[in-house]
């Protein structure tokens, strides 16, 4: 019996099978062996296909009555369906009578579970004769499954069991491929969480890895798809919308997404809210390969944050000329201290009952050769990334300090404060060295500070108020009302002071605000935890009276003072007693700007240059063109591609109003944008000016005959140009 046993497997046909130097017998006990320890399991049919050997522990595995004898092999296998390539080429195997190995099939077992078999077999030939098939098999289940699970980890995010980056960016690789060959385009939305870190570090890394799973199934849940979210590491994730570009739908999906993260969590307990901002990119548009495409999402996901965080926004071509000038800038503020660039200029803060200037606020100034005045809004950020801060900061603090210790009369100067200054270890020794070396009495001065800084780790936060305030300087809680604005930090944090945000002020005096409240509610807050408040950027009587009338102590603002130099700031001091009048307009002016963007519009193959002075969902108000008949068509060009079909419906002389043929959507940044964009590729085909992409955007030119046609003469308008129009607006509105 094993005798037979060996010869059936090792066996070059019955006749034919010496065994080459070990017994026969000695080859039968090896095989034993080999069946007892489960390593493989050997098989045979005859030459119908069905089983006439199969080691004894293989029965159990593939045959539902516990023997397989006598069962058409083939059918031992393959009842799940014939999916995979084994199981379409081993039926192929056994019909050609050929020899095959290694082919991988599944078989079910009793209980459901699939089990993965590798087998191979050779023909037995008797006399010339096909009469059967011998083999081996091996259960593959282990090695299958632990090679799926590797496969999914290399490709899933081991925490949210979302597609990780690498597997993203080959997707997206593979995705931006296709579409290009089928000219269509492809979205991605680059998402990151605002205000994570606060509760990674106030709750610890498991809330924030709890936190980040939940996440994940809210961005499952609005995108509909799993396999089309990606987590790229930290708080970022990343999804892919193959197909899309109309922006009125991007628009309403990055909406929906930025509502669905910023709703209430609950992490073993505790109740948290985060936010986040959207960057969203479209190819061929905005990159036509996934580097461009990624780092152009990545920009509008910059300029989001930039903008205020929770709101989402599309890349335009103008974001990579930010991106550009900042660099720019950025280098030039390396040397901006050396060079002496940098200046202070000094803002009264005044008592609203009396007018009597109780302080003043520092505010940098920097004088850029070539730029001139550039604002702190704009390169105190740049500093802040660029690790610049903390030499300028330092700067600032000692020559206010410095200066301020020069006043006569002892009046208390704010220093503003950067969240990367606070959160160095040598913030406060570096405070009481600019005290020791100005000799300013540390009750005249007060570091200003943001609530960002409560995003730094909580306990390290807590050591640095208490080692400021042992230095006896005074702290300001500043711009409240634009961030987080929680009245908890109030309650914990040893403020002397809270800073009204301009924005909150402005806000008040709208109809209808609920601003009146919350500051009515923050002075009393302030007054029971004996701060002072200050209103910051009143410029108009409205705002100067309903501050006054809600209690606020100290005003802030143009309706007293613009920040002014030093030495001008030093001739008032030596006046004495110093108060001011406020001086103002009696209402706040509503900053509507008017509008004054140049763009085209193209009307029967010529393209016009016209001013936009008014843009709305509907329609635009353009200017540049004169006596346009009512009901002219127009195809309004609004730079990067974005073609919008209008109707003229209103003709003023120089003035033409439009109306859209299909609305204006969103652009997440306070403007408006077609829904569909032309690509690049159908402009250039369509002769007509485009921004380049990674160019410096939309660049109208002369009226000029659509098509590439050069003669100027020949592309004589069709309406006649508003004869001064290029002196004209750019003399009176340039
Ligand atoms: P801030 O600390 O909230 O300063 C108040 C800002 O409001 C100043 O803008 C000031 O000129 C402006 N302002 C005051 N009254 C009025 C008003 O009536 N109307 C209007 N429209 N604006 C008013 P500025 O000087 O451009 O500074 C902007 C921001 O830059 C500051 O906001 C502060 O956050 C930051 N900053 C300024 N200097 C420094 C500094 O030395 N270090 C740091 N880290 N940040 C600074
Ligand atoms: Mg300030
Ligand atoms: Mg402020």
């Amino acid at each position: 019996m094993v005798l037979r046993k060996a010869r059936e497997v090792f066996g070059r046909g019955a006749a034919e099978a010496p065994l080459p130097r070990t017994s026969e017998s000695e080859a039968a006990a090896l095989c034993h062996t080999y069946e007892d320890l489960g390593l493989g399991f050997f098989w045979s049919t005859d030459a119908e296909g069905r089983v006439t050997y199969l080691s004894p522990g293989a029965h159990a595995l593939l045959a539902e009555q516990g023997s397989a004898l006598n069962q058409v092999f083939l059918e031992l296998f393959m009842k799940t369906g014939s999916e995979s390539e084994g199981e379409r080429t081993l039926p192929f195997a056994f019909a050609r009578k050929g020899r095959f190995e290694k082919i991988t099939v599944r078989s079910e077992r009793a209980d459901g579970e699939t089990l993965w078999w590798s087998i191979s077999g050779e023909p037995v030939m008797v006399r010339g004769e096909f009469a059967g098939f011998r083999g081996h098999c091996e259960d593959i289940t282990g090695e299958r499954r632990s090679a799926e699970e590797s496969s999914h980890m290399a490709m899933h995010d081991a925490l949210t069991g979302l597609l990780n980056r690498r597997r993203m960016s080959q997707l997206l690789e593979r995705t931006l491929t296709v579409s290009s060959q089928q000219n269509s385009p492809c979205a991605i939305m680059l998402i990151d969480l605002d205000r994570f870190k606060q509760v990674n570090d106030t709750l610890g890394h498991a809330a924030g890895d709890a936190l980040l799973k939940q996440v994940a199934a809210r961005l499952v849940r609005v995108v509909g798809d799993k396999e089309k979210v990606s987590r790229l590491g930290g708080d970022e994730f990343q999804v892919i919308m193959p197909g899309t570009d109309d922006r009125g739908v991007l628009g309403d999906i990055a909406t929906s997404i930025i509502t669905s993260i910023s709703q209430p969590y609950t992490i073993d307990g505790s109740r948290c809210l985060i936010g986040a901002s959207v960057g969203v990119a479209v190819s061929p548009f905005d990159g036509d390969d996934s580097d461009s495409l990624v780092r152009n999402a990545d920009l509008a996901l910059y300029a989001a944050k930039g903008g205020g965080r929770g709101r989402f926004r599309f890349f335009s071509a103008d974001l990579l000329k930010a991106a550009a000038d900042r660099r720019l800038l950025e280098e030039d503020l390396h040397d901006a201290l050396q060079r002496n660039e940098l200046q202070i200029h000094y803002q009264p803060v005044v008592r609203a009952m009396d007018n009597h200037v109780v302080g003043v606020e520092a505010l940098v100034r920097w004088n850029h050769p070539e730029h001139g005045s550039v604002s702190p809004a704009r390169f105190i950020p740049i500093a802040e990334e660029s690790n610049l801060i903390k030499g300028i900061g330092e700067w600032v603090l000692r020559r206010a300090c410095t200066e301020a210790a020069a006043w006569p009369g002892g009046l208390r100067v704010a220093v503003n404060v950067s969240p990367v200054q606070f959160a160095d270890d040598g913030f406060p020794a570096l405070v009481a060295s600019a005290l020791a070396n100005s000799g300013l009495d540390p009750e005249l001065l007060e570091l200003e500070i943001t609530e960002s800084v409560f995003l730094q780790e909580g306990g390290a936060t807590n050591d640095r108020f208490k080692a400021l305030k042992g230095l006896g300087v005074r702290l300001a809680l500043d711009d409240f009302g634009t961030g987080y604005s929680s009245l908890g930090y109030l309650k914990s944090a040893p403020f002397d002071k809270i800073k009204i945000d301009q924005s909150f002020v402005r806000g008040a005096t709208e109809a209808g605000s609920r601003n009146r409240a919350i500051i009515a509610a923050i002075v009393a807050l302030a007054q029971a935890l004996e701060m002072d408040t200050t209103a910051e950027g009143v410029e108009s009587f409205d705002q100067f009276d309903l501050m006054k009338s809600l209690n606020v102590t100290l005003v802030q603002g143009y309706i007293y003072s613009q920040p002014i130099p030093n030495d001008e700031f030093v001739q008032k001091l030596n006046d004495g007693d110093w108060t001011i009048e406020p001086m103002g307009p009696a209402f706040q002016r509503h900053d509507r700007q008017a509008m004054f963007r140049r763009v085209g519009v193209i009307h029967d193959n010529h393209y016009y240059p016209v001013v936009l002075r008014n843009l709305s969902v509907s329609g635009a108000l353009i200017e540049g063109l004169v006596d346009v008949p009512l009901g002219t068509e127009f195809v309004v060009d609004l730079g990067e591609g974005q073609l919008a079909v209008a109707r003229v419906r209103r003709s003023r002389k120089r003035q033409q109003g439009l109306e859209f043929e299909h609305a204006l959507v969103p652009d997440g940044n306070g403007g408006l944008c077609t829904r569909h964009r032309a690509s690049p590729y159908q402009l250039a085909a369509a002769g007509l000016p485009q921004s380049p992409k990674g160019g410096d955007g939309f660049q109208p030119v002369g009226p000029h005959l659509i098509g590439g046609n050069d003669d100027r003469k020949a592309s004589m308008p069709a309406f006649a140009m508003a004869s001064d129009w290029k002196g004209a607006v750019l003399r009176t509105e340039g």
